[in-house]
């Protein structure tokens, strides 16, 4: 066996319920979750073995870095690179201005950081809210579903771009916005096809298609990307 030191590290996580070892990559984290009484000699060997394995997905998971949200990052909006710009002791609106984001901050929060990032989803939002809710509209009448929408909702969530509800509700992730035009496009596509198709049938995809011919390039593309968007986080 080898003792050569990993090029990454591992957290166990142990619980009672479980009967299996299994291991877990996320976000440039390796866990590794076992039963209670698994000696921990054999969790490192099952490790071991899995060696290769975890090192494949580790260099997939880094080429999708988490963008860590903090001043002078280079953040994307409508899928062009800006740079961050936090000025503290200001208020007001976000500036977008040629590729500088001047965000305000005032001086009396406690988590400059994170209140940025607050900013930044609310003016994400105030922008899907002039763009998208007209696309959605347009899109659901020209599939004969316009009757079937009833609300438009914004919503910043880990783990996804949006969700059409039976009663007719289509929520999108105000981060969209930073992805470019064509692939906001494709979200309000496949979450208006939704009013038609509750399921991701071959219908479904047929009613995709006709609002955006390039949905599977679209699709992969957000695929590729959500890593870093959705995981967006300000650590202060
Ligand atoms: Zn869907």
């Amino acid at each position: 066996m080898t003792t050569e030191p990993k090029p990454y590290t591992y957290r166990i996580i142990r619980s009672a319920k479980r009967r299996t070892v299994a291991i877990h990559i996320k976000a440039n984290e390796v866990t590794v979750r076992a039963p209670t009484t698994l000696a921990l000699a054999v969790i490192h060997r099952f490790v071991d073995q899995r060696h290769d394995w975890i090192l494949k997905t580790l260099a997939k998971d880094r080429s999708q870095p988490v963008v860590n949200f903090q001043d002078g990052a280079l953040l994307p909006i409508g899928g062009k690179l800006t740079r961050m710009v936090l000025v503290t002791g200001s208020s007001g609106d976000i500036k977008l201005g040629g590729d500088v984001l001047i965000i305000p901050v005032s001086n009396r929060v406690k988590y400059p950081h994170r209140y940025a990032l607050k900013q930044l989803d609310t003016w994400l939002e105030r922008r899907a809210t002039a763009v998208l809710s007209e696309q959605v509209f347009s899109a659901a009448n020209s599939i004969g579903c316009g009757s079937r929408l009833t609300r438009i909702t914004y919503k910043v969530t880990r783990s996804k771009w949006g969700h059409c509800t039976h009663a007719g509700v289509i929520q999108l992730h105000p981060r969209i916005m930073m992805a470019p035009p064509e692939i906001q496009h494709y979200l309000v596509a496949h979450e208006v096809a939704h009013l038609r198709h509750m399921n991701h049938s071959g219908a479904f995809w047929e009613t995709v298609a006709r609002l955006d011919p390039s949905y599977k390039v679209h699709r992969q593309w957000l695929k590729d990307h959500q890593h870093a968007t959705l995981l967006l986080s300000a650590s202060d």
